[in-house]
């Protein structure tokens, strides 16, 4: 008898995940909760379903890494992106579209699928036996997560993230900051300058407090609080906490001597910590915020050395289950312990739209290769989806894991000896060998 794919959520990963598999000739089964079992955030029991913007984000594939991924899911006969074109809305350079009858077309398209079936119950525990994709996403159903929980491990699974902002490495005034490891702690020259040091002086940390204390702040949605701060508190309510809070925790500037100035003692330090093994993106350790985005490029950029910083995200908090991929997942998605199993979308510890249905498109594939008696190598870490499913599945530090949207830091560096050519220019490469790395590898 010919094998099944089942796949729990019939989200944006868990819809494209099984458009994938069955136009590759394999039997899908979509597990979808909705509308039997609700979440916050969901309001039909439409598959695909935009919680909350309607946005695809930038649709430029030429200097964009998000619209880069749009052009690759296209190539690779997408739903989601197919449906999105048909549903698409003014919107400048944006992929905005009308949620609703996007939604619809997407369910009809599935459900039309003579190899696609839709079974409307909550999955409750991860099955045991049978090929298997979850895509369960951010809201993943309490039962599901407590049994995923039990097979990896309580520290393996987050039910919210606690985003500090990323920085291009590039990005960063080395005239001003420097490497160093707090007390020059490690073993090896590199543990003891894993760090990038930012000093601030009284007058400098002052201006920052009061900076912190008036940004715009954006508010939780509704029934995402949950008692979630314990461990990681915004900095904007540290700083509410008292004046001083911030230079007694992550800005303490204790075991650091700033290089260019050896003599002056730093008032506060704020710390940048490696974010990928490329070492092109750094995280501004303990620096998780619910400032307004807008906000946040006007407060970071007080911080000496980031002046010029460019930010591969920026922070954030929110209700969001997902794994710890780098530590669980093969390079093929599946679960080491499990591999019947793969995982897929924003549980992945991708974040957006976009980025979970690319996670869903390669899920799907896969999967149906393996059923297929094939196997199917990931895409190329210099392709859009190639450089998530590397990052999520071994690039990133597993220490740190925090969700990650597609950027150009995610990309082996490209001309990294001579550096003179614009951003523009430089973008524009990373696209086009991307392109070519796409095409031949979806040949
Ligand atoms: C409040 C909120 C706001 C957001 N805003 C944005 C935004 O503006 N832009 C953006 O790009 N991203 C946003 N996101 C992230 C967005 O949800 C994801 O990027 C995207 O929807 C993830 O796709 P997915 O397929 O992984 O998960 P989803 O699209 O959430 O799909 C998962 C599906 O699994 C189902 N499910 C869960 N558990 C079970 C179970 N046990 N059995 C059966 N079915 C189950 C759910 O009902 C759901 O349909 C937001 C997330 C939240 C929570």
């Amino acid at each position: 008898m010919a094998e099944v794919l089942h796949i729990i959520g019939g989200g944006m990963a868990g819809s494209e995940a099984a458009w994938q598999a069955a136009n590759m000739g394999v039997d899908v089964v979509i597990h979808e909760m909705r509308p039997k079992v609700g979440t916050f955030a969901h309001r039909t029991g439409n598959l695909a379903e935009m919680v909350c913007s309607n946005s695809f984000r930038s649709d430029d594939d030429e200097r964009n890494a998000v619209g880069l991924l749009h052009w690759e899911m296209r190539a690779a006969n997408g739903l989601i992106m197919e449906q999105a074109a048909a549903h698409r809305l003014p919107a400048g350079g944006a992929l905005a579209v009308d949620r609703d009858p996007f939604a619809e077309s997407v369910t009809a398209k599935i459900k039309a699928h003579p190899r696609i079936s839709v079974v409307y119950d909550e999955v409750p525990e991860l099955p045991t036996e049978g090929h298997w994709i979850v895509a369960t996403g951010p809201l993943t159903s309490g039962n599901l997560a407590e049994s995923i929980r039990t097979v990896t491990g309580a520290e393996h699974l987050a039910f919210f993230d606690a985003i500090a902002p990323i920085v291009y490495a590039e990005s960063i005034d080395m005239n001003v900051a420097w490497l160093q490891s707090r007390y020059d702690k490690g073993e090896t020259e590199e543990e003891r300058t894993a760090y990038i040091n930012c000093p601030m002086n009284k007058a400098q940390y002052e201006a920052f407090i009061d900076a912190l204390l008036a940004a715009d702040k954006t508010n939780f949605h509704e029934g995402e609080t949950a008692g979630y701060f314990d461990g990681c508190l915004p900095i904007e309510v540290m700083a509410e906490r008292g004046r001083e809070t911030l230079r007694h925790g992550p800005m303490k500037p204790v075991g650091l001597t700033n290089a260019h100035k050896p003599e002056e003692k730093a008032y506060a330090v704020v710390q940048l910590r490696r974010d990928n093994k490329l070492g092109t993106l750094y995280n501004i350790v303990g620096f998780q915020t619910k400032m307004k985005y807008g906000a946040q490029t006007e407060v970071f950029k007080m911080i000496p050395g980031l002046e010029g910083a460019s930010f591969a995200r920026l922070g954030g908090i929110h209700r969001n289950t997902f794994i710890n991929s780098p530590t669980l997942l093969d390079d093929q998605m599946r679960l080491k312990s499990r591999p019947n199993i793969r995982f897929a979308g924003q549980v992945t510890g991708v974040e957006g739209y976009v980025e979970s249905a690319a996670m869903g498109l390669l899920a799907g594939r896969m999967a149906a290769a393996e059923i297929l008696g094939r196997t199917l190598s990931p895409p190329p870490p210099e392709t859009a989806m190639g450089a998530l499913i590397t990052h999520i599945t071994g690039g990133a530090e597993a220490k740190t894991f925090q969700p990650m949207n597609v950027n150009f830091g995610l990309f082996p560096p490209i001309d990294a000896k001579g550096g003179r050519r614009g951003r523009k220019d430089r973008y524009k490469a990373y696209t086009d060998r991307a392109k070519e790395a796409f095409t031949a590898w979806l040949a």
